[in-house]
């Protein structure tokens, strides 16, 4: 079922859905059925599965020279997508980003996707290669995730790559796109992250995830910014709880959002095993407030952690 259509079901009703990274090559679907069998519990509609490039790494030689080589640490997207919705017989979104894949390379993904029955896609750019300083498409690649849009909307309406190709079967893609609440750290200013965020709604997406945040006022912010600007499509807020102390650094460092003062002030005095209950609670405040807000879903950066994101979602 498309994603749009659980919102449209759902009567009002906040709905909980969950974010899960392929395992480390070498890994098993163990890893994500571990993460996701007690989340079964809380009836998500739909689980995330992320999309991750491939990674240079270094080997020392004999020589002493290194070598460099390029490799997916975590493979699997499709596949783990096929297994969910096969186990829990659910709705698995895989990301589908531009970077690595030229355009006729993200056609046939597609394809794939919309035989193996998947037919809802996150569409998005990617970040910058490790040691690029940059976002860099490939020759025939999508330089931004609303060029990745226009092509999964094209097959949507039967149009393929293939000009020969007069009369394609179209898929039925609903497309999701990211938002930023404190807006992209590329983008020039606030409004402009907007209206290049309207342009990906224009071009066929029909609804928004968010990045992570921890001051729902950001999120509130957002979410008028985009009414204002024309953007009318459910917006899903992306939480994850702080756990540990080095993430106060980590994650603006990584995902370049601030945390309020409030939450930095008391994670700070408090000792580092206190740290994980506090950011549950924190993150249960958030969800309730968000939850009366009338947010179609509330959607968990699971990162692996089962046990912090079961023990919110419960008091939710
Ligand atoms: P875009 O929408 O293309 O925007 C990128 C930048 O370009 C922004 O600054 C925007 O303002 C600007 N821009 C957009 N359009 C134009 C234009 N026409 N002209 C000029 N500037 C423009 N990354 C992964 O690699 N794998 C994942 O699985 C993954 N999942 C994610 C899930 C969510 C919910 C979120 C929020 C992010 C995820 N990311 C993932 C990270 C994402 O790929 C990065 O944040 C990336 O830097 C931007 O992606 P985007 O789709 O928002 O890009």
């Amino acid at each position: 079922m498309k994603i749009t259509d659980y919102f449209a079901k759902s009567l009002g009703q906040t709905l909980v859905s969950f974010e899960v990274l392929p395992p480390l090559k070498g890994g098993s679907m163990a890893d994500i059925f571990n993460t996701l069998d007690p989340l079964m519990e809380f009836k998500p509609p739909f689980i995330d599965v992320t999309y991750h490039r491939e990674e240079f790494v270094y080997n020392k030689r004999p020589s002493g020279y290194y070598e460099k080589f390029a490799i997916r640490k975590r493979p699997g997207t499709v596949g783990i997508c096929a297994s969910i919705m096969h186990r829990y017989g659910i709705d698995a979104i895989p990301h589908l980003i531009c970077g690595g894949f030229s355009v006729e390379e993200t056609e046939n993904a597609l394809i794939d996707l919309n035989f193996l029955g998947i037919n809802n896609v996150l569409a998005l750019r990617g970040d910058a290669r490790q040691f690029e300083d940059k976002f860099i498409p490939e020759t025939d690649g999508h330089k931004y995730a609303v060029d990745l849009v226009k092509q999964i909307n094209d097959m949507n309406h039967g149009i393929y790559l293939d000009s020969n190709i007069e009369k394609g079967t179209p898929t039925e893609f609903c497309i999701g796109v990211a938002g930023y609440p404190e807006k992209h750290f590329e983008a020039p200013n606030y409004s402009q992250d907007i209206e290049y965020l309207k342009q990906k709604i224009d071009a066929g997406a029909s609804y928004i995830v968010t990045q992570m945040f921890f001051d729902n006022k950001k999120f509130f912010t957002f979410r008028d910014a985009c009414l204002k600007a024309g953007i009318t499509v459910p917006i899903v807020p992306g939480l994850k709880p702080i756990t540990k102390k080095y993430q106060l650094t980590s994650i603006p460092r990584k995902f370049f959002i601030n945390f309020p003062e409030d939450l930095v002030n008391e994670l700070l005095k408090v000792e580092d095993k206190d740290v994980k209950t506090l950011g549950i609670e924190w993150c249960i405040n958030q969800c309730k407030e968000l939850k009366t807000e009338g947010v179609p879903c509330l959607h968990f950066y699971t990162m692996g952690d089962v046990d912090t994101t079961y023990k919110i979602v419960e008091k939710i």
